[in-house]
């Protein structure tokens, strides 16, 4: 991508080198170039919500609006420091190049940099994970458009339409160690579905044999546990995180990016509130005030749905299904969700 003109926020996405001056400033630096820090860099710009089911169309979407004032550089943070005589953020690049910022806002996913930089501790996986995929139906795939799960013994298997001729599915699963090797084959994924959802109704087998072998993906599950969200210090000095970085949970609700844009909103919101009156520490305190509980009750809600998903002890399910009914029997509750306006 082109790096465009003009320098009060800066976009920093992890692909290949860019060349760059030694050592610039700038007032906001976004690590991170996903879902969060696209509507982040966005959010700091616009009033408006954005909703959207496929990813891809999402991140299109999302850079398309992102305007001309929002400078981009392709380059990978390696570390963090702290200015000593300001106290202000450094990043430094692979290149060796370094941006000097008052506010850094970490949106750089799962193996974050930005939240080393808090010391907050690293996602732990789960015992499980997920193969994804796309079906095309070119003459109509004539489904509700509803979501269905499906459960065989430790295999599970969704799918939503996400238009007339297009299903999203996917396949969870154990983790075993040739995952590593099959993940990077698409024709190895297919078959390992395949094979995973043999005694799955054959219209199951039909889609996942039939799918669009260049959007598949298999990936391991990781999550935050509940309370590292609940303790975890999310800023230190102007150094905050947002997205994946800061909470990353299994999909078993699907709310990892719809909390990545709502952080993105408040955080927007809270340094539009304070800088106005120039206050520095202040906007992201809030932010993370405003951002815990809620975030705390999504992990909650997803960690007792993984456990039921995981092998144990009928005595741990049995409990687990408990705490779900008693504080989460509205199950679609946190759907409702308000995280208010820009
Ligand atoms: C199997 C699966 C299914 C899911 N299903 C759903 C769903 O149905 N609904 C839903 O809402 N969510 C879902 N999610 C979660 C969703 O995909 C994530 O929550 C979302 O993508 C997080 O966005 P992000 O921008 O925080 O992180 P990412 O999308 O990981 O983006 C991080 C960006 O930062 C860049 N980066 C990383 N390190 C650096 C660095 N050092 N320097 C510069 N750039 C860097 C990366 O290149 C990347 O572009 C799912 C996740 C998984 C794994």
């Amino acid at each position: 991508m082109n790096r465009r003109t003009i320098s009060k926020e800066k976009f920093i996405e992890n692909v290949e080198l860019h060349p760059m001056r030694q050592q610039e400033d700038t007032d906001i630096a976004i690590v991170g170039g996903g879902i969060c820090g696209l509507a982040t860099a966005l959010a700091l710009h616009r009033s408006e919500e954005l909703r959207c089911l496929k990813r891809s169309v999402l991140i299109e979407t999302l850079v398309q609006e992102l305007p001309a004032s929002i400078s981009y550089f392709g380059c990978q943070v390696v570390t963090i420091k702290s200015d000593p005589l300001t106290a202000f953020p450094i990043l430094h690049f692979r290149d060796g190049n370094s941006i000097k910022a008052k506010f850094v806002i970490g949106c750089d996913g799962a193996n974050s940099v930005v939240s080393k930089f808090l010391g907050l501790k690293p996602a732990q996986y789960l015992s499980s994970c997920s193969i994804l995929g796309f079906t095309n139906y070119p003459h109509g795939h004539g489904l509700e458009s509803e979501s269905i799960r499906m459960r065989r013994g430790s295999i599970s298997v969704g799918r939503i339409p996400v238009d007339d001729k297009v299903v999203y599915w996917f396949v969870g699963r154990k983790w075993t160690p040739q995952d590593s090797d099959i993940s990077k084959d698409p024709e190895m994924i297919r078959e390992s579905a395949l094979e995973s959802t043999g005694n799955f109704p054959e219209e199951v087998v039909e889609m996942i044999r039939k799918c669009d072998i260049g959007s598949l993906i298999l990936t391991r599950l990781k999550y935050h546990a509940p309370w590292d969200i609940l303790f975890g210090r999310f800023t230190t000095g102007t150094v905050t995180v947002a997205g994946d970085a800061m909470h990353l949970w299994a999909p078993f609700l699907g709310q990892g990016a719809s909390a990545a844009i709502e952080d993105a909103i408040v955080l927007a919101r809270c340094l539009a509130q304070h800088l106005t009156r120039n206050k520095v520490q202040a906007p992201l305190q809030t932010y993370v005030k405003q951002r815990r509980m809620r975030l705390v009750k999504l992990s909650t809600q997803t960690y007792l749905t993984g456990m039921l998903l995981e092998p144990s002890s009928v005595i741990v399910h049995y409990l687990c299904l408990m705490l779900l009914m008693v504080f989460f029997h509205d199950m679609l509750g946190h759907t409702r969700y308000n995280c208010g306006p820009l």
